[in-house]
């Protein structure tokens, strides 16, 4: 169901209220850019904390996994609506994506990276929640391990309730958290991304979560209280255990 990544969405809360977000994805794998992001593009720019010493940023882009640039449309009109999004779920008029705290994990429920960027590419609202700008993340990871980014890492994007103002989305492409979990060439791009974009950022693996762990977060806001408790089924807490577990193997630069 191309409806909202992470199958059924099943709000997971004692009083779950609300049915769950939508977002899919679709189409088309385009080129193969090989790593060739360039931060003007996609927004990669290498973060500016002061406590951060130049050799350790070398050592933390030196990370940097392959990624393909697919960008979906992001002009005016839905920039414009992402900061009316925020406004009506956060109180703040801002598509801008600050100093993320979170990245969260999901899995598309297609079976290639074409049909996640068909449905993510159209502004429209989604059928879930029925709601604009259109639903989206900031990377697709292919079964084959490919990472795509679809959106620029400054702009913030629609794919978890509750914490599109701090979260990095990303998608794994499949239909199940095991499925991803198993396929090596998937998980390990996974993996190489997030362990990226975490080192980056600052972000600890206890912020590495699932879509279906998004109630727990500290960093769960909700302005509107039928969606309090709306969240999905994709990558839930045993899984991502597994997954936080995989990734604390690997430290960030220092
Ligand atoms: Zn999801």
């Amino acid at each position: 169901m191309l409806a909202g990544c992470g199958a059924g969405n099943t709000p997971k809360t004692a009083n779950g209220a609300a049915a769950p977000a939508s977002s899919a994805h679709a189409p088309t794998a385009g080129g193969n850019a090989a790593a060739a992001t360039d931060a003007s593009t996609t927004g990669a720019s290498i973060p500016t904390t002061p406590s951060t010493s130049a050799p350790t940023l070398v050592a933390i882009e030196a990370l940097r996994p392959p990624i393909h640039p697919w960008l979906i449309p992001f002009g005016a009109r839905r920039k414009r609506e992402m900061a009316e999004y925020s406004l009506r779920h956060y109180g703040e008029y801002t598509y801008l994506l600050r100093d993320p705290k979170v990245i969260v994990e999901h899995y598309t429920e297609t079976a290639t990276a074409g049909e996640a960027y068909n449905t993510f590419a159209p502004d429209v609202p989604d059928s879930e929640l029925h709601e604009l700008p259109g639903t989206c993340a900031h990377f697709l990871v292919e079964p084959n391990g490919r990472i795509d980014q679809l959106v620029p890492l400054y702009l913030r994007c629609r794919h978890t309730v509750g914490l599109n103002w701090t979260a990095i989305g990303i998608e794994n492409v499949g239909f199940s958290d095991q499925q991803i979990l198993a396929d090596r060439a998937q998980i390990h791009a996974s993996l190489a991304l997030t362990r990226w974009l975490r080192c980056r950022y600052g972000i600890s693996v206890r912020n590495v979560i699932g879509h279906n762990e998004s109630l727990s977060s500290p960093y769960h806001r909700e302005r509107v209280a039928a969606l309090r408790y709306q969240t999905h089924s994709d990558w839930n807490h045993a899984d991502m255990t597994r997954y936080r577990a995989l990734l604390a193997r690997s430290s960030c630069p220092r």
